[in-house]
């Protein structure tokens, strides 16, 4: 850069507009530059600061991390950048004059930079930059996005419908059934043996494996009302809207049959094919029946624990 005394002025004018909290110090760690904004957002001016240790203005800065990086670039020429996430607000700085009656301090980036004058004059600028409303955006995005995913209705590994899914889809259609006295069935699903299929396989496989059972039988459903979801873990849940207990046996036996019909190899099943099979459990209200839906859920559950009582790899009903 080009700089000649005329343009001094020019120079001091320039570091006062810029936008980011500007100051030097010497290798005695006393100020030798402060610019407007330092002014404005910590309260003490330019003429206060004059070769005032810049620990005498911030004692509370004494022992900590910005006091090792001023050490850094006046003693060893290092640059060091200290970032917000690990020193949120070093410096009595704010905002704005509400903030600072607040006692708010504003979220601070500071970056370190030695600066050597080539006559053995060690000096050190410290810039501040007030990352108060970009990590105000920052939160606010991921409080979105925490919201988004709560309101998502699709299983996150899976892509069928979720338990928030099946929990507003059985309470909708139970209502419905009492309301125009039809049937109702629900079947509760679950793969056999899977604990050991994590374990002899691995984790990942175990997804693997869910995924492909899940994407196979959601496609099984015939009518828009019906749904296929992912209750839970290995686990899942078919909602059969106007459909009698025999109906949804058979596409219950279609279900295992489908299963089976994957080959997916499980060496460490405890059946006489090593193969990754289901069983099911069938319950259904029949027409103007239809009770609660915690007791269609337990009635299913129920007659899951007998399939897999009477030796996995098929269906039960109640
Ligand atoms: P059973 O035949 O009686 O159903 O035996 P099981 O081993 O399948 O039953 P258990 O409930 O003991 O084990 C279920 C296993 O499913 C345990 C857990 O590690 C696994 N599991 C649950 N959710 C997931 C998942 O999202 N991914 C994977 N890979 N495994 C899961
Ligand atoms: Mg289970
Ligand atoms: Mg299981």
């Amino acid at each position: 850069m080009k700089c000649s005394v005329e343009s001094l002025p020019l120079l001091q004018g320039v570091i006062d507009c810029i936008d980011v909290g500007t100051l030097v110090l010497d290798a005695g760690e006393r100020v030798v530059l402060w610019n407007r904004w330092m002014g404005q957002h910590s309260g003490v001016l330019d003429a206060e600061t004059v070769e005032r240790n810049f620990f005498d203005l911030f004692p509370e800065q004494r022992g900590k991390r910005l006091e090792a990086a001023i050490g850094q670039a006046l003693r060893s020429n290092l640059p060091s950048l200290l970032s917000q996430t690990l020193n949120r607000w070093p410096l009595p700085l704010y905002s704005s004059k509400a903030a600072a009656e607040k006692g708010e301090r504003m979220q601070q980036q500071i970056t370190v930079t030695p600066l050597n004058l080539g006559n053995n004059e060690r000096y050190c600028l410290i810039q501040v930059a007030d990352v108060s409303a970009a990590v105000q955006r920052e939160n606010l995005l991921r409080e979105q996005a925490v919201a988004l995913r709560s309101q998502t209705l699709l299983d996150d590994l899976t892509g069928v419908a979720n338990r928030r899914h099946f929990d507003m889809a059985i309470d909708r259609e139970t209502r419905r059934a009492r309301r125009m006295g039809t049937p109702l069935s629900l079947m509760m699903l679950d793969i056999d043996f899977f604990k050991a299929y994590n374990d002899h396989y691995g984790h990942q496989q175990g997804d693997a494996c869910l995924e492909a059972v899940a994407s196979t039988l959601s496609t099984m459903q015939q009518r828009p009302a019906d749904l296929f979801a992912r209750y839970g873990g290995e686990e899942f849940a078919v909602i059969l809207p106007d459909t009698p207990g025999d109906a949804a046996v058979m596409m219950a036996n279609a279900m295992c049959r489908k299963v089976r019909d994957l080959r997916i190899p499980h060496q460490a099943a405890r059946m006489d094919e090593r193969i990754v099979t289901i069983s099911i459990g069938v319950a259904s209200s029949e027409s103007g029946q239809a009770g609660e839906v915690y007791e269609l859920i337990n009635a299913a559950d129920r007659a899951l624990y007998q399939a897999k009582a009477c030796g996995r790899n098929r269906v039960h009903s109640v």
